[in-house]
């Protein structure tokens, strides 16, 4: 029987609704067999472990990845995949930052919740619990685990979990990739799109636990002040920056704006051109208004999510590389993050 670990860190998934005050509380995750009883069909032997106290995604950080780091690092023998429970809100920034921190993951390791408790009669928190369990004890016909990677599993859709965005804060289908397919999904079969999911050798999987936070995510907009731009970028401790820009990655063609990019560049600040549209890619040569920000240092994001880019920095930085070094590997695939 395969064996997965379940770690239960909070959000609406893991709530029951109390039925004599209707209020939502949390349940005991060791009871989650009473709860679902459809998993004891699963030919799956299922573990548990919870944060204690569970945390609303909206508190999740840097150390409590790591936390979720050391309980995989120190279970990865002893499993064939692992599904991480999690709020939906912040889940795209944990999937993304964990496809980095844990370097050469051979084995699944699937972030799921819902949008509505488990214990309410509509979930969708049952369909997407049961089916990523599934997903994280598939295996190929010659016994290697079918997706060795981070993913987040939503609504039938498993998508490369560096590559998605929450997109609807209501709908059941909740999250998607829009830079990359999907890696399977889930209707009467699960359907495996076998030349998306990453090929990853076993014996390679390397752990890291710090992340560093040094950064800032900025957001263009017609009328942007250059004191306030100013202000932000000279931050003494900034150590990079993830600019979100127009289309394309296109800024408007102010000299003041290409000056204080320049200069932060030179001060080591690395700037990451990320497009504000949900779907596409950074070409910063395309147009005037892209090319003058290439001349001013910033790098190019490709057709990155914004959690990615900026956890990948987080990791970058956190490894204690210099900020050419970073600047370099910003245009390296890690761990499928962005299309090249
Ligand atoms: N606020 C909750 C969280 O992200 C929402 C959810 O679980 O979906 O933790």
């Amino acid at each position: 029987m395969k064996k997965v670990l379940l770690v239960y860190t909070g959000g609406t998934i893991g709530m029951i609704q109390n039925p004599l005050t209707g209020a939502l509380e949390s349940f005991d995750f060791d009871q989650l067999l009473n709860h679902v009883p459809e998993l004891r069909q699963l030919p799956v032997d299922i573990a548990t472990r919870t944060f204690d106290p569970p945390i609303d995604s909206s508190d999740m950080d840097p150390l409590q990845w790591a936390k979720l780091v050391r309980i995989i690092d120190d279970a990865y023998d002893a499993f064939d995949g692992f599904v991480v429970l999690h709020g939906t809100d912040t889940m795209a920034f944990t999937a993304s930052a964990l496809s980095f921190m844990l370097e050469g993951l051979a084995k699944p390791v699937i972030l799921t919740g819902s949008q509505l408790p488990i214990g309410m009669l509509r979930t969708d928190g049952k369909e997407n619990l049961i089916t990523s369990i599934e997903i994280a004890a598939a295996t190929r016909p010659d016994g290697t685990p079918r997706v060795p990677e981070v993913c987040v599993f939503f609504h039938e859709k498993l998508m490369r979990g560096n590559r998605v965005t929450k997109s609807s804060a209501d709908e059941f289908d909740a999250f998607e990739s829009f830079n990359c397919p999907h890696l399977a999904t889930a209707g009467v079969d699960i359907t495996y799109n076998e030349n998306e999911i990453l090929r990853r050798t076993p014996g390679t999987f390397r752990p890291h636990y710090t992340m560093d936070t040094h950064l800032l995510i900025f957001s263009l907009f017609p009328g942007i002040r250059p004191e306030i731009v100013k202000e932000m970028l000279s931050a003494p401790t900034l150590k990079g920056v993830i600019f979100r820009t127009f289309g394309s990655g296109n800024a408007p063609q102010q000299p003041w704006l290409s000056e204080l990019l320049a200069e932060a560049t030179r001060q080591g600040k690395v700037i990451v051109n990320i497009t504000q549209c949900t779907g596409g890619c950074v070409a910063m040569k395309r147009y005037e208004t892209g090319l003058q920000l290439l001349e001013a240092g910033v790098v190019s994001g490709h057709d990155s999510t914004v959690e990615a880019a900026l956890t990948k920095l987080m990791y970058l930085f956190g490894k204690g590389l210099s900020s050419t070094e970073v600047r370099r590997q910003m245009a390296l695939s890690l761990a499928g993050e962005i299309t090249l």
